[in-house]
C-alpha cells in the first residue's frame, strides 16, 4: 500500500499542531492542579477529599497522554547504528514476552544461519516491531478466548533489501480497514489512537524503506517491513 502526498502533508502538520497544542493544554493543567492542591485541605473537611483525588489523577491522565502522543508525533532526530537484523527481533521479542504469554500468543522466530546487518535507528525500528507485534497481539484477542495465536517472525534478503515479516493467524482486516490503516487517527479499536501504523510508516519510509501488508478477513495478517541493507 503506497502512502500518499496527502497523508505525508497530514504527519508533518500533526507533528506541528500536537507539539503547539499539547503546549497550551498543558498550562492550564498546571494550573489547575496547582489549585486543587492548594484547596485540598478545605475539601477534606468537608470530607470531599475524593474528589481532590480523583481531580489529580484525572489531570495526571490527560498529561501522560499530551506526553505519549507528543512522543509518538515528533519525529527525533534519527541515531544510525549497524546492527544484525536477528539481535533487534530478540531484544522486541523479549519485550513482547510477558503480554504474549498473558494473551496466550506464541511468538516463533525463525533463527538465520547467516546474519544480514542493517543501519538503523534502533529505539525508532523497536518501536515499529513492537507497534506491529503489538497489533498482532490485538488482532488474535479480537477472534476470542479459545483461539491459539500465532505470530511468525521471518527475515530473508532480497536485493538491497532486508525484509521482516511479521505474519499473525488473528481476526484479520476488510478490504476497507486495509486502505485506511496507515492514515493517521484511523483506529476501529475502542481505546486506540490509530497513530502506530502511520508513525511506523514514517520511521520506515525516513530510514529509506517501505511497509506492505497482506490480509485476508478471519485468517490473518502479515506485515512485510523493507530496509536497505549495509
Ligand atoms: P491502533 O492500534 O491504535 O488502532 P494503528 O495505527 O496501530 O492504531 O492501527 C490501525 C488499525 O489497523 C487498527 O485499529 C486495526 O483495525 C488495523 N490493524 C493493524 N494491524 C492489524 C492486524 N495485525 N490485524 C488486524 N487489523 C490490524
Amino acid at each position: 500500500i503506497e502512502q500518499t502526498a496527502y497523508q505525508n502533508d497530514k504527519l508533518a502538520m500533526l507533528g506541528r499542531i500536537s507539539a503547539s497544542i499539547a503546549h497550551e493544554i498543558r498550562n492550564p493543567l498546571t494550573a489547575i492542579r496547582g489549585f486543587i492542591q492548594l484547596l485540598r485541605p478545605h475539601l477534606l473537611q468537608l470530607g470531599k477529599d475524593e474528589y481532590a483525588r480523583i481531580i489529580l489523577t484525572e489531570i495526571d491522565r490527560a498529561n501522560d497522554i499530551i506526553y505519549e502522543f507528543l512522543n509518538s508525533s515528533k519525529p527525533s532526530a534519527p541515531q544510525m547504528t549497524v546492527i544484525p537484523v536477528s539481535s533487534l527481533l530478540k531484544e522486541v521479542v523479549l519485550l513482547t514476552e510477558s503480554e504474549a504469554l498473558m494473551k496466550g500468543c506464541q511468538i516463533h522466530m525463525e533463527e538465520r544461519a547467516v546474519p544480514i546487518a542493517v543501519s538503523i535507528d534502533v529505539k525508532q525500528i523497536k518501536q515499529v516491531i513492537l507497534n506491529i507485534i503489538k497489533n498482532a497481539m490485538d488482532a488474535i484477542e479480537g477472534v476470542g478466548v479459545d483461539h491459539s495465536g500465532e505470530i511468525q517472525i521471518g527475515t530473508q534478503a532480497a536485493g538491497r533489501y532486508v525484509q521482516i515479516s511479521i505474519t499473525d493467524n488473528g481476526q484479520g482486516m476488510d478490504h476497507n480497514t486495509l486502505s485506511r490503516l496507515f492514515d493517521p487517527f484511523f483506529t476501529t479499536k475502542e481505546s486506540g489512537t490509530g497513530l502506530g501504523l502511520s508513525v511506523s510508516y514514517r520511521i520506515i519510509k525516513n530510514h529509506g524503506g517501505f511497509i506492505s501488508v497482506n490480509s485476508v478477513k478471519g485468517k490473518g495478517t502479515s506485515f512485510m517491513i523493507s530496509l536497505p541493507q549495509v
